[in-house]
């Protein structure tokens, strides 16, 4: 099965072909970073205009780079939620109406069943080094929005294990980033910082790993650095060796909480997505982590951490091809729990 995948909850435009024989055939992604930059944040009005602007262009580029024409479509699957609601709409809208006009299935994906899904997908042409990870695994999901562990049972069925109770690990980067001066976007500037830093020169709390429990809390840990950095010399040196304390405190959070998580659902695999997944320090100390106890954590490659319609169009594929569809009507669901999706029939 053939789906096309299109992305639009929040500030990315993605568009994928993802076909269930051979794997990912395109994706094709448009940030809006630069339209959102001099507000410091993103301008949910402004969001869904631009997607409305880049979604038919991003079609027609996608198909072309998959080499395959419309009709050799065989469903569509959109971002139905969580997300922006007019960001959303534009996406929910033209899947819709494509599928209509192609007679063909569309299916409306949870956001972050797609991140987690991520890791599960076939890139065509790329060379797969490990077996996909199947159910049962502990998924550790960091995004801007989201840091949660979850225990996915089976594909659709989810248990929330743990989450944040107040920001999000992409958020708690983001936001150190700006208390920092680093310009909008600043959680990928920040990493790439750290990696000029120095190791134990700036050792900050690793929140909430001092008690039992899965849940997080990273909004402490900014004003920790916040005052760390106003009181240094404010040297680039100094503001590298602060950002490698700050990353190194958020990694060594997610990794204790990772191995508490695979304990406790008693299994030996951790999935990691979501845009914080990108980063270098916390894939090689999670991957060692899990290594040591004669288990494994798999990622997606990182261009699939963040968001993207490669992972929508895959999780689409997988419900489409259960038979999962609605019927035409427009339908968004801005705040959505993904413990209530249904498990997807094998
Ligand atoms: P959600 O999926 O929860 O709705 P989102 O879609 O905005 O949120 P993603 O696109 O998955 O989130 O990820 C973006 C986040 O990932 C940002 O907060 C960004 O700072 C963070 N991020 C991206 N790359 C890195 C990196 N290398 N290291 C740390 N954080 C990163
Ligand atoms: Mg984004
Ligand atoms: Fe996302």
């Amino acid at each position: 099965m053939r789906v096309l995948g299109i992305e639009s909850s929040c500030d990315e435009t993605g568009v994928a072909v993802y076909d269930s024989d051979r794997g990912l055939r395109a994706h094709a992604l448009y940030s809006q970073v630069e339209l959102h930059a001099e507000y410091g944040g993103v301008v949910p009005e402004l969001a869904s205009r631009d997607h409305v602007r880049k979604l038919l262009p991003l079609i027609r580029q996608t198909l072309a780079e998959s080499g395959m024409s419309l009709d050799e479509i065989d469903g569509v699957a959109y971002t139905a939620g969580p997300g922006l609601v007019g960001a959303l709409l534009v996406g929910a809208g033209v899947a819709r109406a494509l599928a209509w006009a192609l007679e063909v299935p569309a299916v409306g994906v949870h956001h972050m069943e797609g991140h987690l899904l991520a890791p599960l997908m076939r890139i065509e042409g790329g060379t797969t080094m490990q077996a996909p990870p199947a159910p049962p695994f502990v998924a550790l999901l960091v995004s801007g929005g989201h840091t949660q562990l979850v225990h996915v049972e089976a594909i659709g069925r989810y248990r929330l294990l743990g989450e944040t109770l107040d920001d999000a690990a992409g958020e708690a980067f983001d936001k150190t980033a700006k208390l920092m001066g680093l310009p909008y976007p600043g959680g990928p500037q920040l990493a790439r910082l750290a990696g000029a830093g120095r190791s134990g020169t700036f050792r900050f709390a690793r929140p909430m790993t001092d008690r039992p429990g899965l849940d997080f809390s990273f909004s402490g840990l900014k004003t920790q650095v916040l005052l760390a950095w106003q009181r240094s010399d404010g040297s680039d040196a100094t503001r590298a060796d602060v950002a490698r304390g700050f990353e190194e405190a958020v990694v060594e959070t997610l990794v204790i909480k990772c191995l508490r998580a695979v304990e406790a659902a008693g299994v030996d695999t951790v999935v990691v997505a979501g845009g914080v997944g990108a980063n270098l320090r916390l894939r090689a100390a999670l991957d060692e982590a899990m290594a040591r106890r004669g288990g494994r954590a798999c990622f997606p490659p990182p261009a699939l951490c963040t968001d993207n319609g490669a992972m929508i169009a895959f999780a689409g594929a997988l419900r489409l091809g259960a038979g999962e569809h609605a019927d035409a009507a427009v339908r968004v669901q801005p705040r959505w729990d993904m413990t209530e999706l249904p498990e997807i029939a094998a």
